[in-house]
């Protein structure tokens, strides 16, 4: 027979059922047209760099719906892939080069991507197996890669696809620019940052007349690039400027002043600079009055030749230049201090120059109606629900895509120029000459496509799109898709949009948003605060198991996470009370054995009932949480269960039976209730439940019928048959009694070994707590414990603790120890207590409002707490009455 070791090594077991688990091909689903499958696109985590809790987190959710619906017989897929991550690998990349003194540039584009290839398929490797160590059940046989073939054909087929359907241009616009990667980038590769800067104030001399115009700015040496300034229609200051002309200083350019209701009169003099090719608002601006743009930088941020005698120069280099003159000619009337936000580079640290720049672009308005329309109609539900507001909040306010970069590292943008008409030819797979005049001389696009671009069409391109696919057919719509709520726009509304433009269907049903991770007291995790908390590091000291019930225990969907020491702690904590409840239970199995007989025997002793019903209240309630997504939920249930009721009371008592060698024996109950608990906790714990089922499944008679592993056992349903209210009842005050008992103990601190004495007395139940009072005595060391009905009550002569519980009083008399002013004292506080809570339900129940929104079983629930708590006061009363007319003799 196998023994499990003494102390739980997560170690020992992690890699061995890991391996067994692929060995045996469990993680590929079969497909079954009969069956309705339950699919996870994996999010493909980026190829740049280490596993972070985030991925630990996705992963880990993941497992615990794939792992659930497996169980339940359903042909289940978590696809898993991961993706090129454009500029931010390409950076990593180039950070590496720098180190050896080498540039791209010197090394050329076809060495570079190499480069980048090797260094990606490397990190895919770690990809792989971090998530392998993390337990992840996916189908490795699927695993997909962003620029592998299939993805890459996709890619190309919607490009041109949106392309032929005019949803695809090129265009002049607005975008973010990195200077160092040069590279148009996108929002959410900015990172505003709050910098202490000055505001300008610059002189512009009117034309023609006398005075100046004063504009206020944070940026002086853009003035270069002006070709207007605005004023409010309504500003009093300058209503007769309005139409005249201003001179540009130094190089002497002559711009209108206009009238723009969106200036703020408010702001710096209310005389805005308007310089449209480097700030998107003044971009805006310039469309509605049709002002000219004027590009005064190089890609680098140097300046070019609009930029006159400052051509050549660095932009800090020209604004320190710039000021100079100005204040040579008087024309800088003052400088103040200025906090504002300023966008850097996410990869680079670079600052942002926001630059009109010719790149390609979806028009994402006709593909962003029908994905509201999806999430309105409720064909995809987005859970925690808030977020749909958000969702429509993005959609209905969706801007043109820049999905054009000028890097190397990608999908080239699928599209060739021909050199003869000028035209463009867009097209799958690459073409010998121009579509429109045939000429051989066409040359590629040098861009390539936003990363996201391949993200977006991720839930189809990774089953076969464009080709029509088993896969493809079986598997799309896919069921959930479950992420950080961060990338709900970036990502989630952009994988839908395509989804329904290739498909014509929904890529998902659901869409699951998980929050982010922060440490133990709420602070977000970063490298700078050194609270980050590393993956590996947390599975060599507590397990896998331990990581993932931490990660996700006592959550709720949408909700940042708060993860430390004490969490990481407890969750060990938990694996090891199971460990340590499991090998009790081996060890007796092992010496009594159990016959097959034995496993199908009735619940008949109270206990035994009760624990049956618990597990199966249990069961219901996880599977019902499971449903709504709410993993937390269903985990802290669980955990409840296993430590409090299973482990604290019914081993307990268990123990106590089988040293009495009592008829009927705990064995069958313990056995079963510890092979569905496994059963229940699988998904969210899959390494020590599979050992320890493992294990147990060689101690069972009918282990011949068992399936070979944990992960494809079927999860358990409930039985209502199991459902004993009566035996819960009795055990309810069974632990409420022994724990009240314990209480006292602890209070006057009576030493462990010594016995007590204590009377308990109930009508309704004694004859159920008469057959529990020996494990009673035992388990609350109070001996002798006598169960007695309230009319054989006795006066208590003052020298006792009485306590007043929900269906029985428990009095325990400790001569010479207690003092009876202070026990007074404690009744009088307790019942005080109830009256204010008797005081609040029953406001509660006279509160129109209350009544008018409340379910009805709400109100029921609240009635019935009124008269438990009624007839405990009505109970506390007589005690203080008793012990006031005792002790007065005392
Ligand atoms: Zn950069
Ligand atoms: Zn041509």
């Amino acid at each position: 027979m196998y023994q499990i070791p003494k102390a739980y090594e997560p170690g020992k077991i992690e890699q061995k059922w890991y391996d067994f688990w692929l060995k045996q091909g469990y993680f590929t689903p079969k497909i079954n047209p009969g069956k309705k499958p339950f699919v996870i696109i994996m999010p493909p985590p980026n190829v740049t760099g280490e596993l972070h809790l985030g991925h630990a987190l996705t992963a880990t959710l993941e497992d615990i719906m794939v792992r659930w619906h497996r169980m339940r017989g359903e042909p289940t897929l978590w696809l898993p892939g991961a993706d090129h991550a454009g500029i931010a690998t390409q950076v990593v990349v180039e950070q590496q080069l720098a180190r050896q003194g080498q540039t791209k540039e010197k090394i050329g584009r076809e060495r570079f991507t190499e480069l980048i290839w090797e260094w990606a398929n490397k990190k895919r490797e770690d990809v792989r197996r971090q998530h392998q160590l993390l337990g992840a059940s996916c189908d490795w046989s699927r695993e997909k890669f962003t620029l592998d073939e299939g993805p890459s054909r996709a890619v190309r087929t919607a490009f041109v696809r949106l392309y032929n359907k005019g949803l695809i241009y090129r265009g002049e616009r607005m975008i973010n620019w990195c200077p160092r990667c040069r590279t148009a980038i996108s929002d959410l590769e900015v990172e505003h940052k709050d910098i202490v800067g000055h505001l300008y104030y610059i002189r512009y001399p009117v034309a023609q007349g006398k005075g100046f115009v004063t504009v206020a700015t944070t940026r002086p040496e853009t003035f270069l690039g002006d070709t207007a300034v605005a004023v409010n229609p309504e500003d009093s200051r300058y209503k007769k400027l309005i139409g005249k002309s201003v001179i540009l200083p130094i190089i002497d350019r002559e711009i209108p002043v206009i009238a723009d209701e969106a200036v703020d009169t408010s702001f710096g003099t209310g005389a805005l600079k308007i310089t449209p090719a480097h700030d998107p608002t003044d971009f805006e601006v310039a469309q509605r009055h049709n002002l000219p743009l004027v590009d005064i930088m190089n890609p680098d941020a140097t300046m070019n030749e609009n930029a006159g005698p400052y051509e050549g120069l660095e932009r800090f280099a020209c604004r320190d230049k710039v000021l100079a003159d100005l204040k040579d000619r008087n024309l800088l009337e003052k400088i103040e201090p200025y906090s504002h936000s300023v966008g850097h580079c996410e990869r680079c640290q670079t600052m942002i120059e926001p630059r009109v720049s010719l790149q390609w672009f979806v028009r994402t308005e006709p593909l962003a109606k029908p994905a509201i329309q999806a999430v309105r109609e409720g064909r995809i539900r987005i859970i925690p629900e808030r977020f749909t507001k958000t969702y429509f909040y993005w959609m209905e306010n969706i801007k043109d895509w820049c999905i054009s970069r000028q890097l190397w590292w990608g999908h080239r943008i699928p599209v060739w120029y021909c050199q003869q008409c000028s035209k463009v030819t867009a097209s799958v797979d690459e073409p010998a000459a121009c579509s429109h005049c045939g000429s051989r001389q066409i040359t590629q696009d040098t861009d390539v496509l936003d990363t996201w671009f391949s993200s977006a069409l991720w839930t189809h391109s990774t089953l076969g799109w464009p080709e029509d696919t088993e896969d493809l057919r079986y598997f799309y719509p896919t069921s959930v898709m479950e992420t950080g709520y961060d990338i709900l726009f970036f990502w989630v509304a952009r994988m839908i949009m395509m989804g329904l433009e290739d498909m014509g269907e929904v890529p998902f049903h659901t869409v699951y948003l998980h929050g982010l991770i922060r440490d133990e007291r709420g602070e977000k995790m970063s490298k700078l605060r050194g609270n980050v908390i590393n993956p590996s590091e947390v599975i060599d000291k507590y397990g896998v198991d331990a990581l993932r019930f931490a990660l996700t225990t006592g959550t709720s969907p949408g909700n940042d996470i708060n993860l430390g020491k004490s969490k990481l702690e407890s969750s060990r904590n938990f694996v090891n009370k199971l460990w340590n409840a499991a090998r009790f239970i081996f060890q007796s199995l092992d010496a009594e054995g159990l016959g097959k007989e034995a496993m199908e025997v009735a619940a008949q002793s109270i206990e035994d009932k009760w624990i049956d019903s618990q597990l199966n209240r249990l069961i219901k309630d996880v599977n019902r949480l499971l449903e709504e997504f709410q993993f937390g939920e269903a985990e802290q249930e669980i955990y409840d269960f296993i430590w409090s009721k299973f482990c604290d009371w019914y081993i307990e008592i268990a123990k106590i039976r089988l040293r009495n060698r009592s008829n009927p024996s705990p064995l069958p109950f313990l056995a079963n209730t510890l092979e569905k608990s496994l059963r229940l906790l699988h998904p969210f714990m899959p390494f020590v439940t599979e050992e320890l089922w493992q294990a147990l499944k060689q101690r069972l008679p009918n282990s011949g019928r068992m399936p070979s592993s944990l992960m494809i056992a079927s999860y358990p349903v409930t039985d209502e048959e199991a459902f004993a209210p009566e035996a819960e009842r009795v055990m309810d005050s069974v632990i409420e009694i022994v724990r009240s008992i314990r209480n006292v103990r602890a209070e006057y601190k009576v030493e462990p070994n010594k016995w007590i004495e204590a009377r308990v007395y109930a009508d309704e139940l004694r004859s159920g707590l008469l057959a529990q009072a020996r494990i009673m005595e035992i388990l609350a060391r109070a001996r002798p414990l006598a169960v007695l009905s309230r009319a054989e009550r006795q006066p208590d002569k003052g020298k006792a603790v009485i306590m007043v519980l929900k269906d029985a009083e428990v009095v325990v008399p400790l001569a010479g120890v207690v003092d009876w002013r202070a026990e007074k004292q404690r009744l009088i506080k307790e019942s005080d207590e109830i009256k204010a809570r008797i005081a609040q339900i029953e406001a509660r129940l006279r509160d129109v409002a209350f009544l008018s929104k409340a379910p009805a079983q709400v109100v029921e629930k609240e009635k019935e707490k009124l008269s438990i708590l009624e007839d405990k006061l009505d109970r506390l009363q007589q005690e203080l009455s008793q012990l006031t007319s005792s002790s007065s003799d005392a």
